[in-house]
């Protein structure tokens, strides 16, 4: 050896002829590079050495392994530590951002459970404010309503339609008698059994007021309104309510009807009252009685009829 760096006393003349990199590679190839355990200082290195042209010498250049890897092995660490911290950047932002999905599927879930119940008090509200509290019939709000249609498509399809008011008698006295939650009672049994008696989807039973009650009957004649009119009064009947100061012994009902021709062009109003002295006559004429309206077109017909009429 003639020269080495770093530089080293104790080497400087020391043969080389015998190590393994000599015999194995430098004697044998001009030049290479060979990974072995250096014969000097028994390091594993990595070896590149060359036979110079012009000399009977030989270069070599020597990192140990160590060195070699160590810039490796520092980027290494430093990638690895960034993918840890990207790894775990990830992780944490993908589960917030699960958690806040998931957070805001449920607050979704919420909302839409909120306006299904919404739609549902929407719908009650709605439908309380067409009812009667009392009676669960429809309030006078909705019958000014439901007439006013019917009265308007029967004008335009000149189709007939009645109208029937009814009137509990002599309930001041029942109430007087058994008291006003009885009267309430009472109210609400007379409400049941006038509903009973409609049968088709466009009939309308409504508390008028007080214990009054109106019934819109479209595409029904005089006959059919009379027949209707009986049946609810029989209905009446048969639940044979006490009344202990009336002459029948139990509560009856009146009712007037009136009904619009396929002739007539009037209004509810008009309608209304006609009805509605049709059942003061009624009332005048005894109690517990319909009695129809006037029909000025058609004086050959009953305007005043049995209260056994028979039923449809
Ligand atoms: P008529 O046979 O002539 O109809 O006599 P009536 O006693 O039925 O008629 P009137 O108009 O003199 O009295 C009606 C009574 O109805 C008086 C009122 O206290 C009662 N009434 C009205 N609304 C209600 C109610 O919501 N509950 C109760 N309990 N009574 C009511
Ligand atoms: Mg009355
Ligand atoms: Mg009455």
């Amino acid at each position: 050896m003639l020269q080495r760096r770093p530089f080293s006393e104790r080497l400087i003349g020391t043969s080389l002829t015998g190590t393994k990199l000599y015999v194995d590679h430098v004697a044998r190839v001009n030049e290479g590079y060979v990974k072995q355990v250096s014969a000097l200082d028994q390091v594993e290195r990595q070896i590149a050495f060359k036979n110079l042209d012009e000399f009977p010498l030989y270069v070599v250049a020597s990192l140990s392994t160590e060195e070699t890897l160590a810039q490796w092995k520092a980027d290494a660490t430093m990638h690895t530590a960034l993918m840890v911290l990207l790894v775990l950047g990830l992780g944490t932002s993908g589960f917030w951002i699960v958690r806040q999905l998931r957070r805001s599927g449920e607050a979704n879930a919420r909302l839409v459970g909120y306006q299904d119940e919404l739609q549902v008090l929407n719908r009650k509200f709605a439908a309380q404010a067409r009812e009667d509290g009392l009676t669960g019939l429809a309030n006078r709000r909705e019958l000014d309503r439901v007439l006013a249609e019917a009265v308007a498509r029967a004008a335009r399809e000149r189709a007939p339609l009645a109208f029937v008011l009814i009137d509990i008698d002599c309930f001041k006295l029942f109430n007087d008698f058994y008291g006003h939650l009885a009267g309430d009672d009472c109210l609400r049994a007379v409400a049941a059994a006038i509903d009973g008696c409609l049968h088709r989807p466009a009939d309308l039973a409504a508390r008028y007021g007080g214990e009054e009650f109106a019934l819109v009957l479209p595409e029904t004649d005089r006959a059919g309104a009379n027949v209707i009119a009986h049946k609810v009064c029989r209905a009446v009947r048969d639940l044979g309510i006490k009344h202990a100061a009336s002459t029948s012994g139990i509560v009856t009902l009146s009712a007037g009807f009136s009904v619009l021709g396929s002739h007539e062009t009037e209004g509810c109003t008009a309608l209304i009252h006609r009805a509605d002295e049709a059942l003061y006559t009624a009332k005048r004429s005894g109690r517990d009685r319909v009695e129809a309206d006037r029909d000025e077109d058609m004086h050959d017909e009953a305007d005043v009829v049995s209260a056994d009429a028979p039923s449809r």
